[in-house]
């Protein structure tokens, strides 16, 4: 087993008063520049102590040396000792939220979503027998042989895959490598990993595909978009592995076509499709896949369509993105708005934490006024109850759905 090494003392960390009111608050991020004093160098993964400046406890958390986000708070309130059984409850707590919010044809979906679940920087994602367990800070290598067993003991499995965000891929770990893709629990699968979604077939491809190998936060706005779209041309940009295609041709979409830069995503669409042929509304839709950037495309074209959905990826990844991806949120409304027919409706949606829900949606209203056409606002959505977003900066998927008036 990976044990952390014993240190002489506990890792101790002062903070400012403005961090303590955080913490007090229920925040789980201290930041780097909110650390005042620690009693000695922490390693990665390392429990750290927080205490605040009557030296009373106040939280405890990993410690990661690596990341601006320097703890990452587990637990707040009274002195406690994080055993197994804490851990294990809170796997259990996490998963039985999700017990009631899928029928048995939905067999994708999270289980565990990073700190909304109390689970800082970590992700599981069950698609059919396979967990997709995913982290994002290198403070979770000590612990993964633990986390293993706990999620051993309260989600049943066929295979656990490890999966690791890209900034840490290659960083300094314990005494055992861990690798993006590798089995944690079962045999690697000989086929592309097979789930459902709404009675729907998908495949995702968990050992190296984006996220966990599918974006299941959209499948609320893919159930809204197949709502809408019978009878209906889409496009759908941005597409990856075809969601909302396969779901606008079920609802009885006449076309549908996916365009995204990648040849890999759109080989996947092409499956997603042939996967659900079983359906008569699928098999009767026309499909089309196009290679090419998005915005050159959207530019040059002259195709109209019943139905533009716009998902790009996260185009501000840091605040200083942020005005710039305001702008090309903007600019990507305004041409999907050029390429829709008369009665058309336009799908956009943004990714960006950075970028709020308001500051894009204002953006996509803003460029849909430009467009010299009327549009009347259907909807706006936001986190599905699998992905909840327990503090702002968690806030990060919202969708708007505009219909061409005149
Ligand atoms: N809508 C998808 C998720 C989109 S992820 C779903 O519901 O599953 C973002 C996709 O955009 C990726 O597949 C990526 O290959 C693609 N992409 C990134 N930049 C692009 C660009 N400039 N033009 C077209 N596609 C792009």
């Amino acid at each position: 087993m990976t044990a952390i090494p014993t240190r002489p003392q506990r890792l101790r960390v002062r903070l400012t008063a403005a961090a303590l009111g955080m913490v007090r608050g229920g925040h789980p991020w201290v930041f780097a520049s909110s650390v005042l004093e620690t009693n000695r160098v922490g390693y990665a993964g390392e429990l750290a102590v927080i205490y605040d400046r009557q030296d009373r406890f106040l939280a405890v958390g990993l410690y990661d040396p690596t990341s601006p986000i320097r703890v990452r708070i587990l637990h707040a309130g009274k002195p406690l000792d994080l055993n197994d059984n804490w851990w294990q409850k809170r796997a259990q707590t996490a998963i039985n939220k999700r017990a009631d919010l899928f029928k048995a044809d939905t067999t994708g979906y999270r289980l565990i979503h990073g700190e909304s679940d109390g689970w800082p920087g970590l992700v599981l994602d069950r698609y059919g027998d396979t967990l997709a367990l995913k982290i994002y800070t290198p403070a979770w290598f000590p612990w993964l042989e633990r986390v293993t067993r706990w999620i051993g003991a309260c989600a049943k499995h066929d295979r656990l895959i490890l999966r690791l965000s890209r900034n840490i891929q290659g960083m300094d770990q314990t005494d055992k490598k861990w690798e993006d893709g590798m089995m944690l629990d079962g045999n690697l699968p000989s086929s592309p990993v097979l789930f459902l979604e709404q009675g729907l077939t998908f495949e995702a491809d968990v050992v190296r595909g984006q996220k966990t190998g599918f974006f299941l936060d959209q499948r609320e706005n893919r159930m809204e978009v197949a709502r809408l779209a019978d009878g209906r041309s889409v496009l759908n940009a941005f597409s990856f592995s075809g969601g909302f295609s396969v779901h606008a041709a079920r609802g009885g979409a006449v076309a549908v076509t996916d365009l995204d830069i990648s040849a890999h995503a759109l080989s996947a669409a092409r499956r997603n499709m042939a996967l659900n042929r079983a359906s008569p509304a699928v098999s009767a839709c026309r499909h089309e896949v196009i290679q090419a950037n998005a915005f050159d495309w959207l530019e040059a074209s002259r195709d109209k369509f019943g139905m533009v959905i716009l998902d790009p990826p996260a185009l501000a990844k840091r605040a200083s993105e942020r005005s710039g991806a305001l702008h090309a949120y903007e600019r990507l409304a305004g041409l999907g708005a050029d390429r829709l027919d008369p009665n058309g409706i336009l799908v956009a949606g943004s990714c960006s934490s950075q970028v709020s829900a308001n500051e894009f949606f204002r953006a996509v209203r803003k460029a849909a006024g430009r467009s010299g056409k009327r549009f009347q606002e259907m909807a706006t959505r936001f986190h599905p109850g699998d992905h909840p977003a327990g503090f702002k900066e968690a806030e990060y998927l919202k969708m708007i759905y505009l219909r061409r008036v005149g």
